[in-house]
């Protein structure tokens, strides 16, 4: 059961362009619940990784409007049972009006905490509706734009106290993993320099033993997806993976007959497609700059990485190469430390169950969702243990952070003057979500939004 949140408010004040503002178009609607009167909308809203229902009283106002303030009230009544919180929505452009007056009073009354919305907040016309919305007393009003989408971050802050405690139980009670999520293949690339051997590991995952189901050309037009089915001699079990476009299965596919460059851009292509990419380096070789531009590349581009490097059955000092890689990595990938880091051959086989392995783990975590309490459990702790800096002796505070979205794991800290966060206290930040919650080898993203 999703906390409730209902909106009120007298009529034409952007009740209903808020709920379908938090409701979202592509979300269906809740049906009326049973017994329920049929002048109450109940949708599933997401705001910024918190959850709830949200009732839209809008459908009290279609009749008489002499009988409409105690029709209102009664049904006001009836609806803030089982509600968490109240919106209540005015106006800021007409300004209060005799009827807002009204509904505050019997607001007053209630048991429900009370947030006020001073909506149609955009621009400067809104700021006398603003400002009176203070003598309400509902502290102080969150000025909105239901139509344009602003000051949602204001309006998640001011809520997020309310549905915390509940957020809080039912994120205890579920499962963290969004299991739809990992339950389809395993969209994996594979990239790196010419004659690193990605056409061969290709024909070694798609060899006879293999179920080949495609190839299947529909991702794009010029790209190529291959589904296949890896059985893990670990567990026995059969999982699904789809190879998506490289240059090395277009020369497979014989769609591309001449020999290809692998470009950083040829790579920033296949990657749009996958969830998973693994750098493929040449134990012959080593470490080369170009490989560093690709890794980068997948990192920025939110994907999980994983770099093996290939034909070690013919690899020189073996463990001196890999520490050196290894080293050469953590000089040169700063973004993110702790990619997994492999030996493979494409020739003999050695290694490649392995980096499968690691490939469906890593998708586990790039997929990953934090429950927004113990994400702020972490936070207040990663705050006290080193406290945001005072530029200029300017505190800055910070209040909560949530986790907006995964794949990749991205995070917004909410607070004022954000701006004058040191770059070396968000990477103390993003190092303490890597270390303390379980995101080590995958990109993450992290933004500051200031209110007022
Ligand atoms: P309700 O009767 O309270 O449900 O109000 P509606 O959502 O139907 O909105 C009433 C009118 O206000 C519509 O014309 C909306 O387009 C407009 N409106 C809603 N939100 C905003 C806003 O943030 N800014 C402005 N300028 N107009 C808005
Ligand atoms: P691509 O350009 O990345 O697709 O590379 P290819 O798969 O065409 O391989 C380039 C060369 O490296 C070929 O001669 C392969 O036989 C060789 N090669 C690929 N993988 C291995 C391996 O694991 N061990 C060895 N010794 N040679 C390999």
């Amino acid at each position: 059961m999703l906390p409730q949140v209902i909106i009120i408010g007298r009529p034409n004040v952007g009740k209903s362009t808020l709920f379908n503002r938090l409701v979202g178009k592509k979300l269906a609607l809740v049906d009326d619940q049973p017994g329920v009167t049929r002048d109450r909308r109940f949708g599933e809203a997401h705001l910024l990784g918190l959850d709830f229902t949200i009732v839209d009283t809008a459908g009290w106002e279609d009749d008489d409007p002499s009988s409409l303030p105690g029709r209102m009230r009664a049904q006001t009544e009836a609806a803030l049972v089982g509600a968490s919180v109240a919106l209540f929505v005015i106006d800021s452009r007409a300004g209060l009006t005799p009827l807002d007056e009204e509904i505050a009073r019997w607001l007053r009354v209630s048991p429900v905490p009370v947030i006020c919305v001073a909506n149609k907040a955009e621009g400067k016309a809104g700021d006398g509706g603003l400002f009176e919305a203070f003598s309400l007393g509902f502290g102080d009003p969150v000025a909105l734009s239901a139509e344009h989408g602003q000051g949602l971050a204001d309006l998640f802050e001011a809520l997020l106290p309310h549905l915390d405690a509940k957020q809080r139980e039912r994120d205890e009670a579920e499962p963290e993993e969004e299991v739809d999520e990992l339950s389809g293949p395993l969209k994996l690339a594979i990239v790196g320099r010419p004659n690193a051997g990605k056409s061969t590991l290709i024909n070694r995952f798609l060899g006879e033993d293999r179920l080949l189901t495609g190839p299947e050309a529909g991702i794009t037009r010029d790209s190529i997806a291959v589904d296949w089915a890896w059985t893990d001699p670990k567990t026995s079990e059969e999982r699904q993976v789809r190879l998506i476009d490289t240059a090395g299965m277009r020369k497979k596919a014989r769609v591309v007959d001449k020999l290809e460059k692998m470009s950083v851009a040829d790579a920033r292509h296949a990657v749009d497609f996958a969830e998973v990419v693994v750098l493929l380096l040449d134990a012959t070789l080593g470490l080369e700059h170009q490989d560093l531009k690709i890794a980068s590349m997948v990192l920025e581009e939110g994907r999980a990485l994983i770099i093996a490097i290939n034909k070690w059955d013919v690899a020189e000092g073996p463990s001196g190469l890999f520490n050196g890689i290894s080293a050469a990595l953590a000089d040169g990938l700063s973004q993110v430390k702790g990619v997994p880091l492999l030996s493979v051959s494409a020739r003999t086989g050695k290694g490649l169950d392995e980096l499968l392995r690691v490939a469906f783990e890593i998708r586990e975590t790039w997929s990953r969702r934090v429950p927004t309490a113990a994400l702020n459990r972490w936070f207040d702790d990663a705050l006290a243990a080193n406290p945001p800096p005072a530029p200029g002796g300017k505190r800055i505070k910070m209040r909560y952070i949530t986790q907006i979205k995964n794949r990749p794991p991205s995070f917004v800290v909410f607070g004022t003057r954000l701006e004058l966060i040191p770059a070396s206290y968000e990477r103390y930040l993003v190092n303490s979500i890597r270390r303390e919650l379980g995101f080590e080898a995958v990109p993450i993203r992290l933004t500051m939004r200031s209110s007022k």
